[in-house]
């Protein structure tokens, strides 16, 4: 708790107009980051090749992503700055004000479940789904102390087995189906390797109590027992805009929701949004990002029809309100949480302690990113703020050199012809001016 009581304000304002050098040197010093872990930061995406190989097969090189960092952010009363790792233009910045936003109202308040995973055991080729239901009920007890042999770490931690679901399909195109749920409370972890070896250590016991076959055993990324809820509340005046009052842009809001609410072609690109946020929170802290993708989709459709994550209504006082809900199964050890020297830096930089203190800080980022995607789509539209930082790459993408970025992006920008050929010819006519 000193730690966090000592901790300066996110509100760093001028940072984005800082020279690289000195963001890094504001970041380690807010942060206490010593020089090795710097170094981390600055060379090509701080992974060695020796290390690489030990993480997936086949490996011939490494791949590097920008790493930004969000300001702004203050959640429960207490200030975060957030690494994101992203390639997209305008997220960073977007979710940044947006947190801006926020903090004019006090900021984000979260909270999360426990962290409780889901395990699934399908069991096939059974004379009766009732009956077998019935004799791993009655097995229960049994079964969860089973379980609870797998991972002596995670129980003397102070997880483990935390309940059996039985779920009988009694039409399937494989025959009758029955599933059990085995629910584990994974701590710190994301929980993948526990969830799957008890799955596996528990199929023989099954099999033997049910008399019947057991297929598939692994865990579900519809976890739904492990959601993160945040709110936040942004005052209307500070949503006010040189061509619109502080209402107007809280009611362009709530409709822009609601359009994502009935819409499922909305919603998909309205959620996008929000895992532009939660996305490159999780590959900077070596998560699993399709885990959480997997999860928040099946979420966003679990009443039989895709919608959106985020709500966002006027409150009586005329100020935007906003929610997400949404599972997230993220870990702050396993994984490559702590095997990829750039996830380390920015666990620290975050300073989680726990896993579900790092979902919830992910679950503001989402709903912030939200607000900065429909907030500039209600106002002016996301072209304008996009286009300086598009005209950059698309300048870079045509071989502008460092020195030459800038001047190609900006004539991009002025002549409002943001096209590879258009910088190809930039680019060769300032060449041939400087011959
Ligand atoms: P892991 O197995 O590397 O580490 C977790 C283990 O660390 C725990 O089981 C426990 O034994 C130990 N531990 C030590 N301190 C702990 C603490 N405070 N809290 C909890 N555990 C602690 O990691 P993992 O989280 O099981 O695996 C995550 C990886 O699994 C992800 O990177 C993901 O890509 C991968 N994966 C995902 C899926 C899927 O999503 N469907 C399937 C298979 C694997």
């Amino acid at each position: 708790m000193t730690q966090r009581t000592e901790r300066r304000s996110s509100r760093l304002s001028g940072f984005y107009q800082q020279p690289l050098a000195d963001r890094l040197a504001t970041v380690a010093a807010w942060a206490g980051l010593d020089e090795a872990e710097q170094s981390v930061l600055q060379g090509a995406g701080g992974l060695s090749l020796a290390q690489a190989e030990h993480m997936i097969e086949n490996v011939v090189g490494l791949y590097a992503l920008p790493l930004g960092i969000a300001t702004n952010f203050l959640i429960n009363g207490v200030d975060y700055l957030i690494p994101m790792v992203i390639e997209e233009p305008s997220v960073v910045a977007g979710v940044s004000y947006a947190a801006k936003l926020a903090r004019a109202g006090g900021g984000f308040s979260t909270s999360a479940d426990e962290p409780v995973m889901i395990g699934q055991i399908q069991v096939l080729d059974l004379d009766d789904l009732e009956s077998a239901a019935q004799r791993l009920w009655a097995a229960r007890e049994r079964l969860l102390a089973e379980a609870d042999c797998c991972d002596r770490t995670l129980v003397s931690l102070g997880g483990g087995a935390r309940g059996l679901e039985l779920r009988p399909f009694p039409h399937t195109p494989a025959g009758p189906m029955l599933v059990v749920h085995v629910l584990f409370d994974v701590r710190d972890a994301m929980g993948a390797n526990a969830i799957n070896t008890t799955c596996e250590r528990l199929a023989p016991l099954i099999e033997e109590i049910t008399g019947g076959r057991v297929n598939l055993r692994i865990l579900s990324n519809l976890a739904d027992r492990r959601k993160a809820t945040a709110t936040c509340l942004v005052p209307a005046d500070a949503l006010a805009t040189g061509g619109m009052s502080g209402s107007q842009v809280v009611r362009g809001i709530v409709e822009a929701a609601a359009f994502a609410q009935v819409d499922p072609y909305r919603a998909a690109t309205h959620n996008k949004g929000v895992m532009n946020g939660m996305d490159a929170v999780a590959i900077a802290t070596g998560n699993d990002w399709r885990a959480l993708e997997a999860g928040a989709h099946a979420w966003a459709a679990r009443e039989g029809r895709y919608t959106s994550l985020t709500e966002w209504w006027e409150d009586e006082m005329g100020n935007l309100r906003g929610r997400i809900e949404l599972p997230v199964a993220v870990g702050i050890v396993g994984g490559a949480t702590r095997v990829h020297p750039v996830a380390r830096v920015a666990l620290k930089i975050l300073g989680v302690r726990t896993a579900s203190e790092l979902a919830q800080v992910m679950a503001a980022v989402g709903l912030a990113q939200n607000l900065a995607a429909i907030r500039a789509l209600a106002t002016e539209g996301i072209q304008r703020g996009h286009m300086s930082l598009h005209a950059r790459q698309i300048a870079l993408a045509a071989g502008a050199s460092e020195a030459e970025v800038n001047e190609v992006a900006r004539r991009l920008v002025d002549e409002g012809q943001i096209t590879a050929a258009r910088a190809a010819e930039v680019l060769r006519e300032l060449r041939e001016r400087g011959r």
